[in-house]
């Protein structure tokens, strides 16, 4: 993109600058170029998008659910439209390869809001129970906040329930990639979604994320991002009571049994650890391989790291672009930096600078992707989240050991096991995380997704995910 965007909060179905006096510069992590900017937002910003939430309810709630459905259908249809663009900005915005951004971001939420669509009409919006009639009615006014990996992802699993529901919302993407954020209000108007039903706030966590959890006119939040600042969000919500849905942070095993297929198991692994750059909640940054055949192991996925090509997102070939910013890099690579001095081996990769980029995004924020091997299991880059294409391998003497390596994680949110079929999902069922992929079985979005332990306390996508948005009131008659 070559021309530089500055975009404006969403109120009351109208760009407004609001109060803020200073902007936010959006930077291409390829290139370090400013490519638009963003207000600061204030407080005051989001009483104002609170009040026209608030407004905006009772209209919407009492339109028929059939009608909110069909405006989600025409929301899948701009989402589509405007995929060239979708993958533009969101590469440009936070580094993702182009194709990669336009499958993730606009194919693939179409796919969530139309599967949203076509479950309201199945859904039990009432239910008789005895003398009871139980009604499913609109939270309120939700406020949901996302992070900047998988921008439209995680804004479609939010509002398109959120909105099938009857709610009204204030929205506050991550600033790095509120250009997209922007883009997506721009989707919504188009289709049609009434002025105050859905509205976007720009700006900090600290400043918008905070007023927006503990607003008194606010009632749920509905968050994904890190766990510490999902912490942060309970505990601001906590004055109101307000419903609180957390959608947090991974560090996923990869089970890999004495049984499995090991050239897939290990292919399979090493795209789900490192697509986005290592950048998804849900990677598999542990492997966990039987001790026997670790090396084994290990030269395939060192093998199969080689063909991760890394270099500039918007080249079609490049399957890792930089890290989403500067500050991500330097966090990655003190992780790398953090497993070398703590003993394990390097595979692949290692500390330093990527070698062979082009002129053009020389100056990026990359990293090596890295292979470690031989981990343990409490090691430092083995436990915490680290956010980059960074592989432990770790070795399990047995089957037993395995489950309670994978177990072992303040995590709980995604994970795969690979073996015979019904040997690996005996396992599967043991592990203490919200989705397990066994033999790389292909990824249901009708499906509930979302965390055990401190992965969360919500479900996102399914029914689930639309019930999240849903109070239940029960009429004795
Ligand atoms: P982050 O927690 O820094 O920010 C996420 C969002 O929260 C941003 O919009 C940010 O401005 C806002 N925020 C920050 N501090 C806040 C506060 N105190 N109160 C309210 N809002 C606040 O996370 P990030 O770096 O943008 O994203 C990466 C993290 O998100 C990783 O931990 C990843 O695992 C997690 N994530 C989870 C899921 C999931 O579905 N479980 C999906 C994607 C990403």
């Amino acid at each position: 993109m070559s021309t530089k965007r500055a975009v404006h909060h969403w109120i009351d179905g109208a760009e407004v600058a609001g109060d803020a006096t200073e902007r936010i510069d959006v930077v291409n992590p390829a290139t370090s170029a400013v490519i638009g900017d963003l207000p600061a937002g204030t407080a005051a910003d989001v009483d104002r998008a609170v009040a026209a939430a608030r407004r905006a309810l009772p209209q919407w709630s009492a339109v028929p659910v059939s009608e909110r459905a069909a405006a989600l259908g025409r929301i899948a249809d701009g989402l589509l439209a405007r995929i060239d663009d979708i993958g533009a900005t969101v590469s440009s915005e936070m580094g993702a390869p182009v194709e990669y951004a336009k499958a993730a971001q606009a194919e693939v939420p179409a796919q969530i809001v139309r599967n949203f669509a076509a479950l309201a009409g199945e859904f039990a919006w009432e239910e008789e129970l005895g003398n009871a009639l139980v009604v499913r009615e609109p939270v309120g006014v939700v406020g949901a906040i996302t992070p900047w990996n998988a921008p439209l992802y995680q804004t479609v699993a939010k509002v398109a329930p959120a909105l099938l529901a009857g709610n009204t919302m204030v929205f506050k993407p991550s600033v790095l990639t509120g250009l997209t954020g922007d883009l997506f209000a721009q989707i919504t108007a188009a289709a049609g979604i009434p002025a105050g039903v859905f509205n976007i706030v720009h700006g900090a966590g600290s400043v918008i994320g905070d007023a927006i959890s503990n607003h008194a006119d606010i009632d749920m939040v509905s968050f994904t991002g890190s766990t510490g600042a999902g912490k942060q969000v309970s505990i601001a919500a906590t004055g109101t009571v307000k419903r609180v849905a957390l959608e947090l942070g991974g560090k996923s095993a990869n089970i890999i049994l004495e049984d499995a297929d090991l050239q897939k198991a290990v292919a399979i692994g090493m795209e789900y650890a490192w697509v986005n750059g290592g950048q998804t909640c849900a990677a598999w940054t542990r492997m966990l391989v039987p001790a026997s055949r670790h090396d084994e192991i290990v030269e395939l996925a060192v093998a199969a790291a080689r063909s991760f090509t890394v270099g500039d997102p918007a080249d079609p070939a490049t399957r890792i672009g930089p890290m989403c910013s500067t500050k991500q890099q330097r966090r990655v690579a003190g992780y790398i930096e953090r497993g070398i001095a703590d003993g394990a081996t390097v595979a692949f990769g290692g500390a330093g600078p990527v070698e062979g980029l082009a002129e053009n995004v020389a100056g990026g924020a990359y990293v090596r992707p890295t292979i470690f091997a031989n981990v343990k299991p409490d090691a430092v880059i083995a436990q915490e989240e680290i956010f980059g294409p960074v592989l432990s391998i770790i070795p399990y003497a047995d089957e037993e050991e395995a489950v309670a390596i994978a177990n072992n994680s303040i995590f709980g949110l995604g994970g795969a096991v690979f073996g015979e079929p019904d040997h690996a999902l005996a396992v599967a069922r043991r592990m203490r995380t919200g989705q397990v992929i066994v033999n790389g079985g292909e990824y249901n979005l009708a499906a509930p997704f979302g965390g055990y332990k401190q992965s969360g306390n919500g479900r996102e996508l399914g029914r689930p995910g639309l019930e999240e948005f849903l109070e239940v009131k029960s009429i004795h008659r």
